[in-house]
């Protein structure tokens, strides 16, 4: 994961990558999550939220120039995992959730993982967590409407504030303190977060709120005109993931083609279970019609199987002439020929039998399988004029 979808996209910051390195993933993750651990994806964690993708989470620490020496804020704790992340880097954590469970649940990882250097508590993370204030360096992992002034006045002189800021059209800032009321404001690009709600963020009175939600496709229950209750609980119900927006275009196109692959992986599994792809199952054979006759043939095969392929020509009057690859013949052998052929012809590769007419009955030749040569055969089949180009016989 570090490799691919964190330095290779642009993360320099050592201590981000070994701190990558060092905190299981697997272990923020809700169960049965696990096997998506490692990819660069937002996951949900249960309360509407979700633990934020990987590489907005290295960004973000990145951004926030995090010391060793540091003293610093999470708002939003969400799974513990970016809390954990900044707590092998940095001295001392202070990290805020507004969910009980999920703040409880982020304060049991940290103390199985032996991470004793958050604070974590239960509250709403717009007004910052003062008693422990100043702080070198604070993230906030859900977005607000504008930067809450209680943040930037916890930040110490130097200090760094990284905080997703917008509804539908969300920025990543970082604000830095440059004086005792002088902040230097930084645009990091475009991003999707869940809402910072809270009394200086998203409420259902905030007039943004209220003036931009925009029907959100994830839940029919919270569009725009659904009742909220004062803490914005209306609003928690968005789904949105912790990422950055243009990535997650890119994300949902792999998962679909990544779903295709297994649904199509699944079905040839249970066919094979089966045995319609086996000897004898249904899909085993194939037969292609012709208007003079039918050739039937095997589809999937074993060498040395006792597979026949079948020509049978329709009664006719006139001479009836079957062509084929002489190359095929390196699979197949003729068995038998009833009534024997009038003549044989090579023609530009490609082998010709002529049979006399039999306007009484039918005329078939027997092809039987004798080749050692695995993987997918191409061959030209006809019948008088007409030739079909196969490339479904496959010899395992
Ligand atoms: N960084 C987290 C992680 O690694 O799992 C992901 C956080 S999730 C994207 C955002 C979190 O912010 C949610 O758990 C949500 O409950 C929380 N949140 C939203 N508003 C909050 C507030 N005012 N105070 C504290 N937490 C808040």
């Amino acid at each position: 994961m570090v490799e691919h979808h964190v330095t290779r996209r642009g993360i320099r910051d050592r201590g981000v990558t070994e701190a990558m390195r060092t905190v299981p993933r697997e272990k923020f993750v809700s169960p049965g999550c696990e096997e998506f651990a490692y990819e660069d994806t937002p996951l949900s964690i249960g309360e509407g939220q979700t633990i934020s993708q990987p590489f907005i989470v290295a960004l973000m620490l990145e951004k926030a120039r995090l010391d060793a020496g540091d003293k610093v804020l999470e708002v939003g704790t969400g799974s513990g995992y970016t809390s954990a992340l900044m707590s092998r880097i940095a001295r001392r954590v202070y990290s805020i959730e507004r969910h009980e469970r999920l703040a409880l649940q982020a304060k049991e990882r940290f103390e199985k993982l032996g991470y004793h250097n958050i604070d974590v508590r239960v509250g709403d993370g717009s007004k910052g967590w003062p008693e422990a204030a100043p702080f070198d360096a604070i993230i906030v992992s859900a977005s607000a409407p504008a930067v809450p002034s209680a943040l930037k006045a916890q930040l110490d002189l130097g200090g760094r504030l990284v905080i997703p800021v917008g509804r539908s059209e969300q920025r990543l800032k970082r604000v830095t303190r440059t004086g005792a009321a002088a902040f230097e404001e930084e645009d990091l690009g475009g991003v999707l977060f869940v809402p910072l709600i809270g009394e200086d963020a998203w409420t259902a009175a905030h007039p943004m709120y209220t003036a931009t939600a925009p029907p959100s496709p994830e839940t029919s229950a919270s569009g725009p005109g659904s009742p909220r209750n004062a803490e914005g609980e209306g609003m928690e119900k968005i789904q949105l993931p912790g990422g950055v927006l243009d990535h997650t275009a890119f994300q949902r196109r792999f998962w679909a083609i990544q779903r295709i692959a297994w649904i199509i992986f699944t079905l040839l599994l249970v066919a094979c279970l089966l045995g319609l792809l086996g000897r004898g199952g249904p899909f085993s054979r194939q037969t292609i019609a012709f208007p003079e006759g039918a050739v039937d043939f095997p589809v999937l095969s074993r060498w040395k199987a006792p597979e026949i392929m079948t020509v049978n020509f329709a009664p006719s009057s006139e001479d009836r002439v079957f062509t084929i690859d002489a190359a095929f013949l390196q699979s197949f052998s003729i068995e038998g020929v009833d009534p024997p052929e009038k003549a044989t012809f090579v023609r530009q590769g490609r082998i010709g039998y002529v049979f006399p007419g039999n306007p009484a009955g039918s005329t078939q030749i027997v092809f039987r399988l004798q080749t050692q040569l695995s993987g997918l055969c191409r061959t030209t089949i006809g019948i008088d004029a007409e030739t079909r180009a196969q490339s479904t016989f496959i010899f395992p």
